[in-house]
C-alpha cells in the first residue's frame, strides 16, 4: 500500500502535524486523522483561544483536502477517515470529507459528547458535531494481540491491514494506528508521546509529559507514562518490523518523508 506522509499544520516551535493519505488496493483512500482543515483557515476563530499557544500556520496548502489535490488524487475517494483522538488539531479538517466515515475509539466518543471543564477547551463542539460528520465507533472489545498490544480490527469498509491501538493516556480514548504497508508496519501514535525522544528516554518522556498536563486527562497520566514504556520497548526491539512514530515530531516525519 502507498502511504503519503502529509503535515496538515505547522505549529509554534516547528512542530508539525502528521496524518497518513493511505492508497487502498481497492483504490480508495484512507486519511488517519485530519490536521487543520479549510474551516479554521477561514474561521481561526473556530480553535478557540488556545490557538494563540500552540500557533498554527493555518496555510490553505497545508490543509489534506488541497494536498490530496495536489498529489493529483480526488478527496471524493477518501471513504474512510481513522482519527487518534478528537483534540481540534487532529478533526478540524473532518469537516472537508462529509462523505467519509470517520472511526473513533468509543471511550474518545464518549469523551468528545460529555467532555468535562478542562476537556472542553481541547474538543471544539462547533467542529466536531456541527457538520453532519458520519461517526462509526469502535468498541474497545473484540481486539487482538499485537506486539503486546491489544488492537481492534473490526473496521468496517477497511482492510485487515488497517489497525487500532488503544493507546490510552493523552485522551480517554486516545489510539494509535497500525499499517501494514506491505514493506513493513507503520504505527501511528498520535500523541501518545510529543517528541521521539520521550520514548526513548526515560527522562525526556518524564518532561514531555510534564509539558502538557492540561492536555492530559487528570486521572490517566500513569496509564500515559506506561504506554510511552511500551512504545519505547516496541522501538527498541521491533525497529526492524515496525515504525513508529508520533503526531507533532518533525524529526519524525522529515525522516519519513524521505524515506518515501
Ligand atoms: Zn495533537
Amino acid at each position: 500500500m502507498k502511504v503519503h506522509h502529509l503535515n496538515c499544520g505547522t505549529m509554534a516551535m516547528g512542530t508539525v502535524d502528521h496524518c497518513l493519505l493511505v492508497e487502498l488496493p481497492a483504490g480508495d483512500l484512507l486519511l488517519v486523522d485530519s490536521g487543520f482543515g479549510l474551516d479554521c483557515v477561514r474561521r481561526p476563530q473556530l480553535l478557540g483561544l488556545t490557538r494563540h499557544a500552540i500557533r498554527p500556520a493555518l496555510d490553505e496548502s497545508e490543509t489534506a483536502i488541497r494536498q490530496i489535490e495536489t498529489l493529483g488524487l480526488d478527496p471524493k475517494d477518501v471513504r474512510n477517515i481513522v482519527v487518534t483522538h478528537l483534540d481540534y488539531d487532529h478533526t478540524s479538517g473532518l469537516a472537508d470529507f462529509p462523505w467519509a466515515t470517520v472511526h473513533v475509539h468509543a471511550p474518545e466518543y464518549r469523551a468528545g459528547m460529555h467532555p468535562t471543564v478542562i476537556e472542553r477547551i481541547r474538543y471544539r463542539p462547533d467542529q466536531l458535531w456541527a457538520h453532519g460528520v458520519q461517526w462509526r465507533v469502535n468498541q474497545l472489545s473484540g481486539g487482538d494481540g499485537w506486539f503486546g498490544f491489544e488492537a481492534v480490527r473490526d473496521l468496517p469498509g477497511l482492510p485487515e491491514e488497517v489497525l487500532v491501538v488503544p493507546l490510552l493516556g493523552h485522551s480517554r480514548g486516545h489510539a494509535g494506528v497500525a499499517i501494514d504497508t506491505g514493506a513493513g508496519w507503520l504505527l501511528h501514535a498520535g500523541d501518545a508521546y510529543t517528541t521521539g525522544g520521550a520514548v526513548s528516554d526515560g527522562a525526556a518522556g518524564a518532561f514531555a509529559r510534564a509539558m502538557h498536563p492540561v492536555l492530559t486527562h487528570p486521572t490517566l497520566p500513569s496509564t500515559q507514562f506506561r504506554n510511552m514504556r511500551r512504545l519505547a520497548e516496541l522501538k527498541a526491539e521491533h525497529s526492524d518490523e515496525v515504525t513508529v512514530f508520533c503526531s507533532h515530531d518533525k524529526s519524525e516525519f522529515d525522516r519519513l518523508v524521505a524515506v518515501g
